[in-house]
């Protein structure tokens, strides 16, 4: 299996190469072509697995196929931690370094007003975690309206976080019409209940 053979676009085959990928990892190859053709998924994949690009590679080339007149949030990726959210915000400059899309990371501990100032430029992809996310929200900064593609990555460690309440709210400003990736670590009862109030006929992938 060859990154080519996944459906994806020249510019992410060659950020990917230029990030010495060579091949596919197995989440990489199940999730990739459902995703692209626009499918919820429900994938069981701990960190190290080259998830992050199974779901930022489909959303970069699903943005990039329909450009807007002006940058608005139109991914969502949610991530229980600074440092995943961080790691994922970094992945996605490296996929996204040939395209004209914006993205941008926000999480709490640190000053929002260097996160306020890059939300106002406008982004199109948005990493968050949870509560900053609805802090912002709660204060007019962030419309999630708009928002084509949702992802909520390590969901069990979002569960095991207390972050359920937030997750519902931050769904509730969701359009329901949307695309939902949907990532966990292990899928205990909890977790399969969740994904089935988020995802509609989800493929089912697993590594
Ligand atoms: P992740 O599970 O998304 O945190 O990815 C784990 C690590 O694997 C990251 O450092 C990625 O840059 C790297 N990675 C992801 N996909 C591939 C691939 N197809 N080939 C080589 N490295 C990869």
């Amino acid at each position: 299996m060859s990154f080519e053979t996944l459906g994806l676009a020249k510019p992410l085959l060659r950020a990917v190469r230029e990030a010495g990928y060579e091949t596919p990892t197995p989440i990489q190859t199940q999730a990739i072509p459902s995703a692209i053709a626009g499918r919820d998924i429900l994938g069981c994949a701990q960190t190290g697995t080259g998830k992050t690009a199974a779901f930022s590679l489909p959303i970069l080339q699903r943005l990039d196929a329909d450009p807007p007149d002006e940058p608005r949030i139109r991914a969502l990726i949610v991530s229980p931690t600074r440092e995943l959210a961080a790691q994922i915000g970094a992945n996605i400059g490296s996929y996204a370094k040939h395209l004209e899309l914006w993205h941008t990371v926000i999480f709490g501990g640190v000053k929002d007003k260097p996160q306020i100032a890059e939300l106002r430029r406008g982004v199109d992809v948005l990493v968050a975690t949870p509560g900053r996310l609805l802090d912002l929200m709660g204060r007019g900064h962030i419309d999630l309206k708009r928002v084509e593609v949702f992802v909520l990555d390590e969901a069990d460690q979002m569960l095991d976080m207390g972050f359920l309440p937030d997750i519902r709210r931050i769904v509730k400003a969701l359009p329901s019409k949307r695309q939902t990736l949907f990532f966990s670590a292990t899928m205990p009862s909890a977790i399969k209940e969740l994904a089935a109030t988020l995802l509609d006929d989800p493929v089912e992938v697993a590594v």
